[in-house]
């Protein structure tokens, strides 16, 4: 069974139509990938379910969102961190960096329920997970490299202990090992059971941690199915993955060893 069913959502910024009748499922467990170039509407798809449109001045225009059978589509953000799903915003601009790394994570706990031993077996899986945030502990947020301060959103979203995440694009900005560093945390953290639905435009890294995927372009889904044979696919290949057809290019004339074939996105 699905634990997030997404059905028919449709959202606009004021007269901009960003989402048109999406739907999707996350399986509980799984990892879900939603790819999509600038704009596709990647991000307001993921502040529909957190419902936190609101904070950009978006609305929603119909559509309903289900977690574990339950409709989470009139709940406050609050209500949907209660519900078990948090949202790991995009990039560095979300972590407080005036405050330390510690009051971060403090602050990622201030929805979860349960007392001092629960937080701090929260706090104990996180920095098993990214030993430099306890090392950093006392140091502003500020001051982390963008690796680190991603992994600090990671783990501040992990604090409130969700049963689905949402990550929207975890690898922006990262130098190609530390996105795959990145990438590796991310099947940990579904490995100890938390779904994951993972926004990206690092189509290579997202279909390699995905067990599905989704192709989301000008705010419509595209192409939808299991995510090794979207990565096999000519469509995503070329579209999404800048796998150049080597028979298109030897027509075009280029010369074999000019030819740039297999240019893949770094991951
Ligand atoms: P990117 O990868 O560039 O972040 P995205 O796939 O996440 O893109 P969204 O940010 O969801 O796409 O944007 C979808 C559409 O909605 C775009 O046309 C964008 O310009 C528009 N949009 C997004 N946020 C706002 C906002 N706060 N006000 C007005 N329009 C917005």
């Amino acid at each position: 069974m699905a634990a997030l069913e997404v059905r028919a959502l449709s959202v606009g910024y004021g007269p901009v139509r960003a989402l048109h009748e999406v739907s999707l499922d996350v399986p509980s467990g799984g990892i879900t990938a939603v790819l999509g170039g600038n704009g596709a509407g990647k991000s307001t798809l993921l502040r529909a379910i957190s419902r936190t449109l609101g904070f950009h001045r978006g609305t929603a225009g119909g559509g309903t969102v289900h977690f574990d059978g339950r409709p989470i589509g009139q709940l406050s953000a609050a209500g949907v961190v209660a519900a078990g799903v948090v949202q790991v915003p995009e990039g560095r601009r979300q972590v407080f960096a005036r405050m330390t790394v510690a009051d971060n994570l403090r602050a990622g706990a201030l929805g979860a329920s349960g007392g001092r031993k629960r937080y701090a077996a929260s706090l104990a899986e996180v920095h098993e997970l990214f030993p430099v945030l306890a090392d950093r502990a006392g140091q502003r947020a500020g001051l982390l490299s963008g690796g680190e301060q991603q992994m600090l959103a990671l783990g501040r979203g992990l604090m409130a202990r969700p049963r689905l995440l949402l990550l929207d694009e975890p690898s922006l900005g990262l130098a190609p090992l530390m996105a795959a560093r990145i990438g590796e945390t991310i099947q940990q953290i579904n490995a100890r059971g938390t779904a994951v639905l993972l926004v990206e435009q690092n189509a290579a890294m997202a279909l390699r941690l995905a067990s599905r995927a989704y192709v989301l372009e000008v705010g419509e889904v595209t192409l939808e199915g299991d995510a090794a044979e979207l990565a096999s696919s000519d469509e995503v290949r070329r579209r999404y993955l800048g796998v150049v057809d080597e028979t298109a290019a030897e027509d075009a004339g280029l010369a074999q060893d000019r030819a740039p074939v297999l240019r893949r996105w770094s991951a």
